[in-house]
């Protein structure tokens, strides 16, 4: 039976839920105050898609955008030592974990020793003997790779890259629960070729341009510049919403899909003192993130991604411009928890990442800068810091028709792309048919 359904937030967790409810016939309205959809997206670099994430892949099949995203080259993971020395993971055309196995045995940003113990310690792991400790949520990723042999400059210089660049923040802010799992899906498991596509294109024209057209073709409603100011409960349901200019809503089914320190202030206080599920949210917190987008007129043919060891910026993305400029290229330079960087001016930034961008991709003439945009967020996504996983909430919330969604929410992913398809898949799948 057809139902209505109000979902608060128009970022991707909220669209992917509309998407799912509005192809059951649902009649969805996207609550959203910005003047667009897309919420985080809209300012995040191109995504790093792998093959373990499937409910990305399920979301881009809806968009019948799959196919031709498989066919992307493969990005090659480029780590830039704080030696100088330039290493490359090998993507070898082998099935998962084959390739992984084999591209770490061949991997020279760690010493023979370091991966030695790595191997050894992936064999005993892959036979559960001894299995992986039960405690591993609540200890520093940093602390327990060097219980399992990993020296201080493969934790520097291999570890902390990865951890930034998958989870987001720095290696000895990550539970190690959170980074083993990540690593595992993402490089250990499936029998596909474990391949790290990147499209070129900006999410905007890759992802939301294409689920709007989709979502507005299915009649779901939209309701821009409109922000919801407080949630009204009575006894085990919803009962309705407040807009910030005092209209109500009301419907069968809430989603929220906003940021956790979004929605807190939204629930009435007896609501967050009496439910655990809602009194753990603020135990969890956020790290920042600066982004600088440098357009500069030496045209690439691929996209490149290199890891940084030591720099201002923890990666660097420079792609082909096929969107703004002809005869151009784009570097992405991203650092993750750099408070001190939140506060320098844009210029400072600017200059900052060309620097980097010198070692990262060297050119034998300087390209010439056409412009560039800075983007602060000092609450950008979760901190998957130890303790994390046990506070963060699955979509069911203990009222009966009302749900939570969001990068952030419990989906065993750190809180990226994946984490934010998936929660609004399974927000949606919660509402019964
Ligand atoms: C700069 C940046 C770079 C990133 N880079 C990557 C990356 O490379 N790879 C990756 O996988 N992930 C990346 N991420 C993370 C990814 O963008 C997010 O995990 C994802 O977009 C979160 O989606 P969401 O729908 O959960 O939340 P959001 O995108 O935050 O959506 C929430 C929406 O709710 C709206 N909202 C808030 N309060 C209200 C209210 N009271 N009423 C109505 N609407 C409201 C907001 O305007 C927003 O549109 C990046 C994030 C940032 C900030």
């Amino acid at each position: 039976m057809s139902a209505t359904v109000l979902i608060l937030g128009g970022g991707i967790a909220g669209l992917t839920a509309a998407l799912y409810l509005g192809a059951r016939g649902h009649a969805v309205t996207v609550i959203e105050q910005a003047a667009k959809v897309g919420g985080r997206l809209c300012h995040a670099p191109p995504p790093l898609l792998l093959e373990a994430h499937h409910a990305t892949w399920s979301l881009l099949n809806s968009l019948g955008k799959d196919a031709v995203t498989r066919r992307l080259r493969h990005t090659p993971l480029e780590f830039l030592q704080s030696t100088g020395a330039r290493i490359q993971f090998l993507h070898l055309p082998l099935p998962s974990p084959l390739n992984t196995l084999l591209g770490t045995t061949l991997f020279q940003g760690l010493s023979m020793r370091d991966r030695w113990h790595l191997l050894s310690f992936l064999e005993r792991t892959w036979e559960q003997d001894p299995p992986l400790p039960n405690d591993l949520d609540l200890r520093v990723a940093d602390e327990w790779l060097a219980s399992i042999g990993q020296s201080e400059s493969a934790r520097r210089g291999v570890w902390n890259c990865l951890a930034r660049l998958l989870l987001g923040a720095a290696l000895p802010q990550v539970s190690a629960g959170l980074f083993m799992r990540t690593l595992r899906r993402c490089f250990l498991t499936g029998a596909k070729a474990t391949k790290l596509i990147m499209p070129s294109q900006g999410l905007d024209s890759f992802l939301l341009a294409p689920l709007k057209a989709q979502l507005e073709a299915m009649g779901v409603q939209f309701r821009l510049n409109t922000t919801a100011t407080q949630l009204y409960f009575d006894r085990d349901r919803v009962a309705r919403v407040e807009l910030a200019d005092r209209i109500r809503l009301t419907a069968d089914w809430y989603i929220s899909a906003l940021p956790r320190h979004y929605l807190t202030p939204l629930l009435p206080e007896r609501v967050v003192t009496h439910y655990a599920y809602f009194q753990q949210l603020s135990r969890l917190s956020e790290s920042s993130l600066v982004i600088v987008r440098l357009y500069l007129d030496q045209p690439v043919e691929q996209t490149q991604l290199v890891l940084l060891e030591r720099h201002t910026f923890h990666w660097m993305i420079r792609h082909p411009d096929r969107e703004l400029h002809e005869e151009a290229a784009v570097v992405w330079a991203i650092a993750v928890e750099a408070p001190d960087l939140l506060t320098q001016s844009n210029e400072a930034l600017v200059r900052l990442a060309l620097e980097d961008m010198k070692a990262a991709f060297p050119t034998a003439s300087a390209p010439r800068l056409i412009e560039a945009d800075v983007v602060r967020q000092p609450q950008a996504c979760l901190t998957p810091k130890p303790g994390t996983q046990q506070c963060r909430p699955l979509p069911n919330s203990p009222f009966l028709n009302f749900f939570v969604a969001g990068a952030w929410t419990d989906t065993g992913w750190p809180a990226n792309l994946e984490s934010a398809i998936l929660s609004g898949q399974r927000c949606a799948e919660a509402i019964p048919v």
